[in-house]
């Protein structure tokens, strides 16, 4: 039985704060589904404020969101356009094919990001034969890509093009307020080019449960059909929702801290011999572990032997995420047990199944 002191397996797997818990147990509550819980209801305002649109909807996740998202926007046949790295095209089960059967049509960018030109490519002509391009998707930031920050000028540029050739715009905002505080630009800033967007609060920022999917009036009063379809539509949804409010009220500015210790420590990686550290921007730190010669899976093994995780995202490609739940303390430790390991595997000392 091993004990894992650091984890820096995902940001999904902080706890609820002690403060946060107790916001949630003095949670005014309702029926959400009737529009009648007062907790729902100021988180939804909340949102709408803070991403500039004009109104919003609770769900359980992220990944609904994004398959609502699309069940609004797509009939059977029609593509959605997103880079080859998306979260929707890996990690949703297939969920455009199967809720609104829709394509994917993936791109290839650079760390998950693409111009507005290979967006013109990627848009099919007006012709009987083919698909009907109706979507894109662009991941703020993208994940699978490196935690990396879409600039705004390049989301600008996609979506007037997108606009231009009649697709709607669609954010998956898993980590935009890591964009926003990355760069100093507000949420509502990077949303303002796109039709719909939604925000994860069980991500970075800390709570429990739950994402919000926001639009046009028209677009959620559609989105509130698809969540009662899709069994997103919930009860006391409150005592969930003061998790969600909580953590934009105190939660998103210290994701500057994430960002600080990701940095520490990328740069304590990129001085370890094997290891190569690709950029950091955010809160992910990707490296490959190749120069060892061992698997991300071996490697991943005896660190947690030694009480740190990551997570294995290709054969030799892992992933460190700092959030709420590991220290600068931690991380810095987290290098020295990465050094000693690797030095350890590079002479030998210790042997390593592949
Ligand atoms: C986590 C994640 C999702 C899915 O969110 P859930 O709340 O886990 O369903 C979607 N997109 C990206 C980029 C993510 O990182």
């Amino acid at each position: 039985m091993n004990t894992i002191r650091i984890d820096l397996f995902s940001d999904t797997i902080t706890k609820p704060t002690a403060e946060m818990r107790k916001f949630m147990s003095e949670a005014e509550v309702g029926d959400e589904q009737q529009k009648e819980d007062p907790t729902v209801n100021a988180l939804v305002e909340k949102v709408c404020d803070l991403l500039g649109k004009e109104d919003a909807v609770f769900l359980p996740s992220g990944t609904m969101c994004n398959q609502i998202a699309f069940r609004v926007y797509c009939r059977p046949g029609d593509e959605i356009i997103m880079d080859e790295t998306a979260h929707t095209r890996h990690y949703e089960t297939g969920g455009p094919a199967a809720h609104s059967g829709a394509c994917m049509y993936p791109v290839s960018g650079k760390r998950g990001i693409f111009s507005a030109s290979q967006l013109e490519e990627a848009v099919r002509p007006e012709n009987n034969h083919l698909p009907r391009s109706r979507v894109v998707l662009i991941e703020q930031t993208s994940n699978l890509g490196g935690g990396s920050v879409w600039p705004i000028e390049t989301i600008q540029s996609v979506c007037i093009a997108a606009h231009r050739r009649g697709l709607m715009c669609h954010m998956d905002g898993a980590r935009l307020f890591n964009a926003a505080v990355a760069t100093g630009l507000s949420a509502k800033a990077y949303c303002i080019a796109f039709d719909s967007v939604w925000i994860d609060f069980s991500k970075g920022l800390g709570a429990p449960v739950g994402a919000a999917l926001a639009g046009s009036k028209e677009f959620i009063q559609d989105a509130w059909r698809w969540k009662h379809q899709f069994g997103g539509a919930m009860r006391q949804a409150g005592i969930i929702a003061a998790g969600a409010l909580y953590s934009l009220n105190h939660h998103v500015e210290r994701l500057a801290d994430d960002h600080e210790n990701a940095r520490i420590l990328s740069e304590g990686l990129a001085e370890v011999n094997g290891i190569e550290v690709e950029p950091v921007d955010t809160n992910l730190i990707f490296f490959d572990v190749s120069g060892l010669s061992v698997t991300a899976e071996a490697f991943n093994t005896l660190l947690m032997e030694r009480g740190v995780r990551v997570s294995i995202l290709g054969k030799t490609r892992a992933r460190a995420v700092t959030h709420l739940d590991v220290s600068r303390a931690q991380v810095e430790e987290a290098v020295k047990i990465i050094r000693n390991l690797s030095d350890d595997i590079r002479k030998g000392k210790i042997s390593v199944g592949s």
